[in-house]
C-alpha cells in the first residue's frame, strides 16, 4: 500500500488539510482472495461436472474440513450465517424469547426475530464484551426458551457459566461463533459448546465462501433436522420431512472456501502479527487502547479493537474515526449504537424500558482498525503516527469537525 508522505507536523493530516496517508483506502474487513489458479480449477470442475448446489462434492468436502477444525462430528454448511442462525434456532425449538447481548451484529438479533422470536436484550461484561451470565439469569422468565450468546471479536465468551445456567433452567445454550472460525482457549475448541455453534463465511470474514455459513454440533440429530431444514426439508426425492427453506452452499462458494483454508494459516498469521503491531504502534496513542487476548487460547485476530480510555482521550472516538478515514484509514465504530437502539427494536413498546449501561458505554468507545494482509507493519507503524500527532492537535481537530459538521447518521 502506497503511501504519499510521511507526517511530521499536525498541519500534514489529512483532517486539517494535508493529503491522505493512504492513496488507497484501508477497509475493515477487506475480502482475503486465496490462489486464484486452484480456485478456478475448482470452478472448472464444477462447470465440467454440472453439479451447481444441493449437497455437491465440494459442499461435503468443506463440511468435513470445517468440522475437524471446529472439532466437532458435524457441519451443516449454509447460504449465510444469518440463514443458519435462523434455522438452527428453529432447529432447537427456540421461540417467544431468547436471551442475547445487544452488543453485536443486528443479524444476531434479526435471524430471531425474522421468525418471530423475541430477542431479549441482555448486558455485557465490561472487559471482554461478552454476555454477562448474571444478567442473564436475571432475564430468564416463563416465556425464554434459550440462550443465544456471542463470541465477539473471536474470544470465547463464558461458556462454563452459561452452560450451568442454561442447564439449571433447563434451557437450550447456542453460540453465534461468527467472529471465532479456528478459535480454541484452554484447550477447548470453538464449535463444541452448547448445542450449536454458528459460523459465518461472509466476503468480509477471513475466511469466505463469497457468501455462507454453517452450524456445526455433535448432535446428530440435530444435525439430520438442520440438513432437511435447509433443504425445504426433503429427506428423499418425494419425501418432505420437515418444514423448512433454502439455505443451501453452492458448489462455487464451498470451492472458495477450500481454497481459503489451504491459506488459512498464513492469514491467520497475519493477521496476528498486524495485531501485535498495532499494539506496538499506537497502543496509547490519542487515549487508544488495543484489547488484549487471554493468553490461554490460539485466537485468529481477524478485529483488531481499540477502546478509547476516556480518562486519557483527548479526541472523542467519532473525531479519532473521521480523522483516521481522512487518511484512508476507514476505522469502523463497531456495533453502535446496540442492537437494542436500532429499529425494529428501538421502535417497540416491548424494548423502551431496556437499559444496558455497559453496552451503551462500550459502544461509545470501540473502533475497529484495518488487517490483513493489505497492511504491512510500516503502515501500521504510519497509523501511530497519525494517532499521536492528532492528539497534540485536538483543539484545532475539534474546531475544524465543528466548522464542517459532522457526517455521522
Ligand atoms: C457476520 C456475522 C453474522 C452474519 O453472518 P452473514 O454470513 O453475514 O449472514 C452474524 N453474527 C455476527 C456476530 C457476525 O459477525
Amino acid at each position: 500500500m502506497s503511501k504519499s508522505l510521511d507526517k511530521h507536523d499536525p498541519s500534514d493530516l489529512a483532517i486539517l488539510g494535508g493529503d491522505p496517508l493512504f492513496t488507497r483506502p484501508l477497509a475493515v474487513g477487506r475480502p482475503n482472495v486465496g490462489n486464484v489458479d486452484r480456485f478456478l480449477g475448482r470452478v472448472r470442475d464444477i462447470l465440467d461436472t454440472r453439479w451447481l448446489t444441493n449437497d455437491g462434492p465440494y459442499v461435503q468436502e468443506f463440511e468435513s474440513r470445517i468440522a475437524e477444525l471446529a472439532g466437532t462430528r458435524y457441519c451443516v454448511a449454509m447460504s449465510s450465517g444469518t440463514v443458519a442462525l435462523e434455522i438452527a434456532s428453529r432447529g432447537l425449538g427456540l421461540l417467544e424469547e431468547v436471551i442475547m447481548p445487544a452488543f453485536t451484529f443486528v443479524a444476531t438479533a434479526h435471524a430471531l426475530m425474522w421468525q418471530g422470536t423475541r430477542p431479549v436484550f441482555c448486558d455485557i461484561e465490561p472487559q471482554t464484551h461478552h454476555i454477562d451470565p448474571g444478567a442473564v439469569e436475571a432475564l430468564i422468565n416463563h416465556r425464554t426458551s434459550g440462550i443465544l450468546a456471542v463470541h465477539l471479536w473471536g474470544k470465547t465468551c463464558d461458556v462454563d457459566g452459561l452452560a450451568e445456567i442454561a442447564k439449571r433452567h433447563g434451557l437450550p445454550l447456542m453460540f453465534d461463533a461468527c467472529h471465532a472460525l479456528g478459535v480454541s482457549q484452554g484447550g477447548r475448541r470453538v464449535g463444541t459448546f452448547g448445542a450449536c455453534e454458528v459460523l459465518s463465511f461472509h466476503a468480509t470474514k477471513y475466511l469466505n465462501t463469497f457468501e455462507g455459513g454453517a452450524v456445526v454440533t455433535d448432535d446428530a440429530e440435530l444435525a439430520e433436522k438442520l440438513r432437511y431444514m435447509r433443504n425445504f426439508g426433503f429427506c428423499g426425492e418425494d419425501c418432505v420431512a420437515h418444514l423448512g427453506t433454502n439455505g443451501k452452499m453452492n458448489e462455487v462458494a464451498a470451492a472458495m472456501g477450500l481454497t481459503l483454508l489451504e491459506e488459512r494459516d498464513e492469514l491467520v498469521a497475519v493477521n496476528k502479527s498486524n495485531y501485535e503491531a498495532y499494539l506496538r504502534e499506537i497502543d496509547g496513542a490519542c487515549g487508544l487502547h488495543v484489547m488484549q487476548y487471554p493468553s490461554d487460547g490460539a485466537y485468529n485476530y481477524q478485529h483488531v479493537v481499540a477502546m478509547i480510555d476516556e480518562d486519557d482521550a483527548c479526541l472523542e472516538r467519532d473525531h479519532v474515526v473521521t480523522v483516521l478515514r481522512a487518511e484512508n484509514v476507514l476505522a469502523r465504530r463497531y456495533f453502535y449504537p446496540g442492537c437494542h437502539r436500532m429499529k425494529p427494536y428501538s421502535a417497540m413498546h416491548e424494548y423502551a424500558a431496556v437499559h444496558l449501561p455497559v453496552t451503551d458505554d462500550i459502544a461509545a468507545r470501540v473502533i475497529v482498525l484495518p488487517t490483513g494482509p493489505q497492511l504491512s507493519h510500516d503502515d501500521i507503524a504510519h497509523i501511530g503516527t497519525i494517532l499521536r500527532l492528532a492528539a497534540t492537535a485536538a483543539p484545532r481537530i475539534v474546531a475544524r469537525l465543528r466548522e464542517s459538521g459532522s457526517a455521522w447518521c
